[in-house]
């Protein structure tokens, strides 16, 4: 089944405790896609600035990731850097410089128009509704969003919101956009307002999925060698659609199990900078560690 994503493709400056490393390859969607190919082949679209390295591009292309929708426009490459507090409990965001994706108008190229899985990475809500305007078809759309967007673009947020099949969203987000502070029933809310699923993420501490009528919870996998927590949430995404894709399916077991193979996923991304993790992990690796995980959480 195809899968497509929609993002930003990035310049990282990342602080965390146990140091700095600048400029790294980040963006939603690079975390997203290289992650997903773990599971099946990917559709990319985003945009780079003339100073992206050739290397990043070989690196995608290494991956069964399809990058005729990464357009190479004149001018710089998105840069963003961060800096997490050292009990991680907060990021501060430094600087935010749009550089290309400032003008960004995603084009999906004609074979990428009726995928049959997409994704919304976390990017101007105007720009997902866009893309959404321009799928053929009936695919499973998951969306992600932001602080930034909820605050500046709460209308347009809301449109996207009521059009996507399940939203992901942090414990942080979703009190802002309800103004609800219990969790669950936040989640409600938001199911209310359209999506039939919501992925909750917790951190550290997990993530939840609200189901039509019942909830299923994946705790994140204990690590000794966690670095930094950059990305974590586009690559569970990337682990969780990337198996539904492969599936073909979303009833109720293969959601739990995309729940666990996105905390799965997502705890190789935090065991280092970037997506470093990612060019020595396989996939016997993945599965691996999708067992130890059902070993930790059963009795
Ligand atoms: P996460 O840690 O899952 O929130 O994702 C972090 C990634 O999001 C970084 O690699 C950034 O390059 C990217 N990012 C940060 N701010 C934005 C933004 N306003 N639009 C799109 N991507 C962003």
């Amino acid at each position: 089944m195809s899968l497509v994503v929609v993002g930003s493709v990035a310049f990282d400056d990342v602080e965390t405790r146990y140091g700095r490393r600048n400029p790294v390859l980040g963006g939603s969607a690079a975390y997203f896609s290289v992650v997903a190919s773990n599971f099946t082949a990917v559709n990319m679209v985003a945009v780079v600035g003339d100073d992206f390295p050739d290397e990043h591009v070989d690196f995608f292309k290494s991956r069964s990731i399809d990058i005729r929708g990464l357009e190479r426009k004149p001018g710089k490459t998105f840069f963003w850097s961060g800096k997490y507090a050292d009990d991680f409990s907060t990021r501060t965001t430094l600087a935010t410089h749009l550089n290309v994706f400032a003008d960004f108008d995603p084009v999906l190229p004609e074979s990428y128009r009726s995928p049959d899985f997409l994704f919304l990475a976390n990017i101007h809500p105007a720009l997902q509704l866009k893309v959404l305007n321009m799928v053929e078809g009936k695919p499973f759309v998951a969306g992600d969003t932001m602080n930034l967007w909820i605050d500046a673009e709460p209308v347009l947020l809301k449109e996207l919101i009521s059009r996507v099949d399940l939203l992901t969203i942090n414990d942080e987000e979703v009190r802002l956009l309800t103004g609800e502070f219990n969790l669950i029933k936040a989640g409600r809310m938001i199911q209310e307002m359209g999506p039939k699923y919501l992925i909750l993420k917790k951190g550290e501490h997990g993530a939840l999925l609200f189901l039509e009528d019942s909830l299923f919870f994946t705790p994140a996998i204990p690590l000794e060698g966690f670095v930094d927590p950059t990305g974590a949430g586009d690559s569970f995404a990337g682990g969780f659609m990337g198996h539904l894709a492969r599936k073909g399916t979303v009833d109720a077991q293969t959601l739990k199990e995309a729940m666990f193979y996105g905390a799965v996923v997502a705890s190789f991304t935090v065991e280092d900078y970037s997506l470093e993790r990612h060019r020595t992990v396989d996939y016997a690796q993945i599965e691996e560690r999708f067992q130890q995980l059902v070993d930790f959480t059963t009795l």
